[in-house]
């Protein structure tokens, strides 16, 4: 029984301890950061565009002013001279406008371009991290089923021992099991405790000897519970 406790705690800290816990959470720590900067970069492709629309709208409204002011000189409307000078200089002005306009318009087509492919990358970045995590993911869960099982199959075999044993003995056992390092009980083997190694003394010895085969005895230096044999020395 004690070795199928044995089985079953290391299977417990396999359980807790398999190294696809830790990579997740790591790679999970990694996606958080990078889908953060792909957040921000989000924000800098939709303020580029906005941008680039409003630069768009202007220029358009530029040009269909220089169209309007062309079309009324090209009709001769415009036919006193201080009146034409005026609309020559807005003109002029108009064209200084436009090139200006388009000159914006290529600066940030080219800086949305980029933002655009930093946030593409960074896009991969995360789906890539999402593909790691759910394979990952996967390897865990089938390891976790491998270890379930084992451990459904000690405890299934640890039935049968512990069957008929009184509950209180069992507590007994599991709490010395838990505070002396997985072993909770020991064979009084040549009159020695196999849990502590020490010799049980012949005055102690003399009342083991004495006690009903039901008795639960305890090694008086580890407190063990002592599981006497025909090798115990009695
Ligand atoms: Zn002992």
């Amino acid at each position: 029984m004690q070795e199928l406790d044995a089985r079953a705690d290391q299977l417990r800290h396999q359980r807790a301890t398999l190294p696809e816990i830790n990579e997740i959470a790591t790679l999970q720590g990694k996606r958080t950061d990078v889908e953060n900067l792909a957040r921000d970069a989000r924000i800098v492709v939709d303020d580029l565009a906005v941008e680039q629309q409003k630069v768009d709208v202007d220029v358009e409204a530029v040009r269909a002013r220089r169209t309007r002011d062309r079309d009324r000189m090209d009709q001769g409307l415009v036919s006193n001279p201080k009146d034409l000078e005026r609309m020559q200089h807005e003109l002029e002005s108009l064209e200084r406008r436009i090139s200006s306009l388009e000159d914006d318009e290529l600066d940030l087509m080219e800086k949305l371009e980029e933002a655009q492919a930093e946030l593409t990358k960074l896009e991969a970045m995360v789906a890539e991290a999402d593909e790691q995590i759910a394979a990952l993911s996967a390897t865990r869960d089938e390891k976790l089923a491998g270890l379930d099982e084992e451990l459904a199959r000690v405890s299934a075999e640890r039935g049968p021992a512990v069957d008929g044993l009184p509950a209180d003995l069992l507590a007994l056992y599991d709490r010395l099991r838990e505070q002396k390092g997985g072993v909770g009980a020991a064979e009084l083997r040549a009159r020695q405790c196999t849990g502590c190694r020490l010799s049980i003394d012949a005055s102690e010895l003399g009342r083991i000897r004495g006690l009903a085969e039901d008795e639960v005895v305890r090694c008086e230096e580890c407190q063990r519970i002592l599981v006497r044999t025909a090798e115990s020395g009695l």
